[in-house]
């Protein structure tokens, strides 16, 4: 374990665990077996996390490829790699405007397409920069109806019309999937048959995908192989093979130490999952209050005996959810103090929350307050904001570092 940096602080800060990222990529890479590559997804900064800082790990570690969601987070991440060793690859998730295509080619990111639009947008790119054919890769819609080309006379037209196209180079085909955590999900199978009537047009066309991809975190975690079901993995190699392509799955909440439960299998990965971050802050004030105090705005707390409180200089502008809040009728969320739980009393506001310390021996102002990590995890932050950890670790706000 490397030593944790000292660093000054004013509010709050978020630590990432190089460490536990290496680990969780690491039990991922182990799962899905020699034959299948792990796509690192950073979208979202790194949900989060921080792009700049996880991107570097990541290289390091040697991913092949990263996950982005637009052109503009592309060229960020690709910044943050100018000193690493090993360039990954930087795959464009969610599509692209017209004025994208340029930053795509100079920069060198490799762009999801479904439409053809965006390639006749970036073919003209190319032309204009006078750049070597680029390579994208084809989402096909097989059940989410978001992104992605409906297998069928639509996919046709446009493997026809991209294989007369020398600027643009077919390297990936892809889909995405809307139940992956879901064992022996009836729509994961329909799902999976489009998609090997998509590939059976691709090799009609005489187009050769170099990667096949398809399914995220829990397609890994959800991978155990029952009687009824093969699962995703072990489809995934059967169709890549089929396709004389490489194998890849695209992972981004596992990275960070969760994943949704498997619904009615068993979790591969799950178990060997931690947090990568920790957030904390400081106390920045201490008072007593007499029973019948209230705490906060509207006053949803009322103090049944003498309690000490503790002010944290955070609040939901910063990423900490208001349905923490706690009242006379509910508990909320908690803190860590010193090791213990310090309950969230009142309403959370915009920069500010209380907590109660009445138990918790000596507690005084400087001292640090663990608002996720040891003790206390996104998961138990959504199940009170009623929401998903990747929407709690998405909604931070705050500079992360690296210990
Ligand atoms: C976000 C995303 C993923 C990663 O999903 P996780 O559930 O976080 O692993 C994979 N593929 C695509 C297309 C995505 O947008």
């Amino acid at each position: 374990m490397r030593a944790a940096v000292r660093i000054r602080v004013v509010k709050s800060w978020v630590e990432i665990s190089e460490e536990q990222l290496l680990v969780n990529y690491a039990a991922l890479d182990r799962v899905a077996g020699e034959d299948v590559a792990v796509l690192a997804v950073i979208k979202a900064d790194a949900y989060g996390h921080g792009a700049k800082v996880c991107a570097p790990v990541l290289a390091r570690a040697g991913v092949e490829w990263l996950g982005v969601t637009d052109a503009e987070e592309g060229v960020a991440v690709r910044a943050s790699l100018t000193a690493a060793e090993s360039q990954p690859k930087i795959l464009v998730m969610s599509g692209l405007l017209e004025e994208d295509a340029e930053t795509i080619v100079r920069h060198g990111l490799t762009p999801v397409v479904w439409t053809r639009q965006q390639m006749e947008w970036l073919a003209e790119a190319v032309a204009r920069l006078n750049a070597e054919p680029l390579a994208v890769h084809l989402e096909i819609d097989t059940g989410m109806a978001r992104q992605g080309v409906v297998p069928g006379e639509e996919l046709r037209e446009l493997l026809t019309w991209l294989a007369a196209k020398p600027s643009l180079r077919l390297e990936g085909v892809m889909t995405h999937f809307a139940s992956s955590e879901v064992a022996d999900s009836p729509l994961t199978l329909k799902q999976r048959e489009r998609f090997e009537q998509a590939m059976a047009a691709v090799a009609a066309s005489g187009l050769r995908p170099v990667w096949v991809h398809a399914g995220n975190s829990s397609t890994v975690d959800n991978s155990a192989v029952s009687e009824r079901d093969r699962g995703s993995l072990v489809w995934l190699r059967a169709v890549a093979a089929g396709a004389g392509a490489r194998a890849m799955v695209r992972t981004g909440i596992a990275l960070y130490g969760y994943c949704l439960p498997v619904e009615g299998g068993e979790a591969m990965v799950e178990p060997a999952l931690r947090p990568v971050m920790a957030w904390k802050t400081r106390v920045i004030g201490v008072r007593e209050v007499e029973a019948g105090d209230t705490v906060g705005y509207n006053a949803i707390f009322t103090a049944q005996r003498p309690m000490r409180l503790a002010l944290l200089p955070v609040g939901y502008a910063d990423g900490l959810r208001r349905e923490l809040s706690g009242s006379d009728t509910a508990s909320g969320g908690w803190v860590m103090i010193g090791g213990q739980r310090a309950m969230i009393v009142g309403r959370v506001s915009m920069n500010l929350t209380i907590v109660d310390v009445t138990k918790i021996a000596g507690v005084s102002v400087g001292d640090e307050a663990v608002l996720l990590g040891d003790g206390v995890t996104a998961d138990d932050h959504a199940r009170l904001a009623h929401t998903i950890a990747y929407e709690i670790v998405c909604g931070m706000r705050v500079e992360s570092r690296l210990v």
